[in-house]
């Protein structure tokens, strides 16, 4: 088959690392095992022969639930090579979901760890080894819009949707991000997220491969590890729990940070008080972006200009970001709040079998609703307010939950909080508080409410605060209302 290199095929990357940078390092993992571009270009090669070997044909679904190492990347890489779409799980998920992973997808191959039954043509990456491939396949002719992976959407309405990526989705992104963050062949990232979602596999590992730098390996977060690292690297990518995690580090401080270039937070919203509390300590702002599965990412706070806590920055360069009412679909005033659309060359190819779906998440123009509220500033900074469905409607009237937690968070002994809406016999809906007390501190609610009083119409303030130790969050640092909102619905 005839290569057609491309400067933004993520295949094309890799081939023209390998020969130009033969001995720089792509990885390094926990236990100091270096993979260099050269051993990355004929890793891929190999692995991908060893799929088409297997019965792989362009457009099959090769699902992985796998730990995290090189060789799982590595397995991602190749099926790009030959026009596979790669489909990774999370490696927490249970035999029923996979189950109903696999029937909705109907993968050619599912590559496991091999220490529980998985279904259907199961493989090890050992059983793939083994394969004793013939010639090297060729990567199938560069198509942009040939589908490259499939991931499962965390699905809180209904069930999980597969949204397809296109391989100009997935290149676009990380080239936009390489440029928005500077990213060089110089940089040195500290990789300790998952790689099954979007954040770790694409945003962190397309952007650097890209630019041809080098990524420190991280089998799982651990903060003292994380900042150990930082004398040799110069970027990390994180959720804001890392963030929060490495504050509690003694040993951060500018000493600790001062080899490194930039810190990137986004998947779920960073706490301006944890943005705060990182700058004085660190002298680093942390720079917010905003993305989602279907969208890689959308808006970035400026690498060089004014980094806003609170805000995910303005568009990236040739994404369109607007605000529409939520019912009419009208553009509304910058400063109003509505629903978020974005279009742009990141926006994923639909919904994987789904089309009424997909129909209904687009709006005329390719505008695709992302399901979250927010507005845009005077100076074109994107807020976000929070998920249209974590909305509530109390007695009619509309309460925005990230508006009565920014008043919580500010009273005195407050590390943050989560307010949602529970099933109320009068008002439809009840605003309810969940608090996490800051280390030492003793919240008593009635005072809380009657500060909140003072800043809050009456229909906001919350009918029942509730203190906890902690907010349920999944391994992407997200809050989980629902389960909040299932714990507190009695
Ligand atoms: P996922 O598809 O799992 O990546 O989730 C995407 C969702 O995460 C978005 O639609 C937002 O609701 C949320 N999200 C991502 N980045 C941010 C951020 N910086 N601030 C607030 N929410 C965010």
């Amino acid at each position: 088959m005839q290569i057609l290199p491309s400067r933004i095929d993520p295949i094309s990357w890799i081939e023209t690392l390998a020969v130009h940078a033969p001995h720089r390092a792509w990885l390094e993992t926990d236990d100091g095992r270096v993979i260099t571009y050269q051993m990355l270009g004929l890793a891929v090669k190999q692995r991908a022969a060893q799929l088409v070997r297997a019965g792989i044909m362009p457009g099959d679904r090769v699902a992985a639930q796998l730990e995290k190492s090189p060789e799982a990347v590595i397995l991602y890489f190749s099926c790009l090579a030959i026009g596979a779409i790669y489909m990774p799980l999370n490696t927490g998920y249970t035999d029923a979901e996979i189950a109903y992973f696999v029937h909705d997808a109907e993968p050619a191959m599912f590559v496991g760890e091999g220490d529980r039954p998985t279904p259907g043509q199961t493989h090890t990456l050992a059983d793939l080894d083994s394969v004793r491939a013939g010639a090297a396949a060729d990567h199938v002719p560069f198509a942009p819009d040939m589908v490259a992976a499939m991931l499962y959407t965390s699905g809180t309405t209904g069930r999980p949707k597969g949204a397809m990526l296109t391989r100009a989705n997935l290149a676009s992104n990380a080239a936009a991000l390489a440029k928005a963050w500077a990213i060089t062949a110089d940089d040195v990232l500290i990789h300790a997220l998952p790689i099954f979602h979007v954040h770790g596999l694409f945003i962190a590992i397309n952007s650097i491969t890209a630019a041809g730098g080098t990524m420190l390996f991280r089998s799982r977060f651990d903060p003292a590890d994380v900042i150990a690292q930082m004398p040799r690297a110069t970027l990390l990518m994180g959720v804001p729990t890392f963030y929060t995690r490495l504050l509690d580090r003694p040993e951060l401080g500018r000493e600790a940070t001062k080899a490194m270039r930039l810190f990137i937070s986004g998947s779920a919203p960073l706490l301006p008080d944890t943005h705060r509390a990182f700058k004085a300590r660190t002298g680093h702002a942390i720079l917010e972006r905003y993305g989602m599965t279907e969208t890689g990412i959308n808006s970035s706070n400026p690498y060089r200009g004014v980094r806003i806590a609170g805000t995910v920055g303005p568009p990236l360069p040739g994404v369109d970001v607007r605000v529409t009412d939520p019912d009419q679909g009208g553009p509304l005033p910058a400063e109003t709040i509505g629903m978020i659309e974005v279009r742009g060359p990141n926006i994923f190819a639909g919904y994987w079998r789904n089309p009424e779906k997909t129909a209904a998440e687009f709006r005329e123009g390719r505008w695709f609703i992302t399901g979250d509220l927010g507005k845009i500033d005077a100076a074109g900074y994107v807020h976000i307010i929070g998920r249209g469905k974590d909305l509530i409607i109390t007695g009619g009237y509309n309460v925005y939950p990230k508006e009565v937690e920014t008043e919580i968070d500010a009273l005195v002994g407050v590390e943050e909080s989560a307010v949602i809406g529970v099933p109320h016999a009068d008002f439809g809906e009840a605003v309810v508080a969940v608090v996490v007390a800051q280390t030492g501190a003793v919240l008593d609610p009635a005072a809380m409410l009657a500060t909140l009083r003072t800043c809050l119409a009456a229909y906001k303030l919350p009918k029942a605060i509730h203190i906890v130790d902690a907010l349920p969050r999944n391994t992407m640092g997200k809050v989980q209302k629902t389960a909040l909102r299932e714990v507190y619905a009695r």
